[in-house]
C-alpha cells in the first residue's frame, strides 16, 4: 500500500502564516493519514537503516513527532532537544539567531557521548538555524553526527549550506 503513497500529496500550503508573505508548509494532513505518516517513517528508515544509527535526536515540537516513531522503528534511542528550562537534569545549551533576536536550545549533558551514532531529524529545513544549533549541541558532546534528515527542505532558503559539512537528506524538496 505504501508504494502508492506520495508523501508530497499530504503537505498543505498555508499562505501568509505565521505572517504576511510566508507560504507555510503544513504537515498536519500527512500526520492525520495513517498510510502517509507511516510512509514518511518508512522512507526515512530505508535511507538510514544501514548506517549504524543508535540515537535519534530532535528538537521540539515537530521534530519529536517524526523522531520518536523513527527511533522505535530503527531500534534506536530518542534524545529530546528542548527550549530553555524544560529539561530537568543538567544541560548544555546553544544559542542561535532568529529573524528577530536570539533563541536557545538545550540537551541533557549526559544524553550523548563519544561513540554514539546520532541522526538528527526535524520536519522542515528552512534557513537552517534550528538544525545548525542541534548539530552544534551533538558535536559538543563528542558523539558522531551521521546526518540531518527532514521531511521537507525549502531549498530556496539555503539552509543546507548552513549545515555543512554534515550530510543532509530530505524526503521532499521545494
Ligand atoms: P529554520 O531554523 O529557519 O531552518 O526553521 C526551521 C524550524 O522552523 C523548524 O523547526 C520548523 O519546524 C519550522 N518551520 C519553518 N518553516 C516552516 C514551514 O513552512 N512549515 C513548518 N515548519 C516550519
Amino acid at each position: 500500500a505504501s508504494a502508492s503513497i506520495d508523501v508530497r500529496d499530504w503537505i498543505r500550503d498555508i499562505p501568509d502564516f505565521p505572517k504576511p508573505g510566508v507560504l507555510f508548509k503544513d504537515i498536519t494532513p500527512l500526520l492525520s493519514n495513517p498510510d502517509a505518516f507511516r510512509t514518511s517513517i518508512d522512507q526515512l528508515e530505508e535511507q538510514f537503516r544501514d548506517r549504524g544509527v543508535d540515537v535519534i535526536a530532535a528538537a521540539e515540537a515537530r521534530g519529536f513527532i517524526f523522531g520518536a516513531p523513527l527511533a522505535v522503528r530503527m531500534n534506536a534511542g530518542f534524545v529530546p532537544i528542548r527550549k530553555p528550562g524544560k529539561l530537568p537534569y543538567a544541560t548544555i545549551a546553544q544559542e542561535y539567531a532568529l529573524e528577530y533576536g536570539n533563541d536557545r536550545l538545550e540537551i541533557h549533558s549526559d544524553a550523548l557521548a563519544p561513540g554514539r551514532r546520532v541522526l538528527l531529524i526535524d520536519d522542515v529545513l528552512a534557513t537552517g538555524g534550528t538544525m545548525r544549533a542541534c548539530c552544534d549541541l551533538v558535536n559538543s558532546t563528542g558523539a558522531e553526527l551521521i546526518a540531518c534528515a527532514f521531511i521537507i527542505e525549502l531549498s530556496f532558503l539555503g539552509g543546507r549550506a548552513k549545515l555543512e559539512p554534515s550530510e543532509v537528506f530530505s524526503l521532499i524538496t521545494y
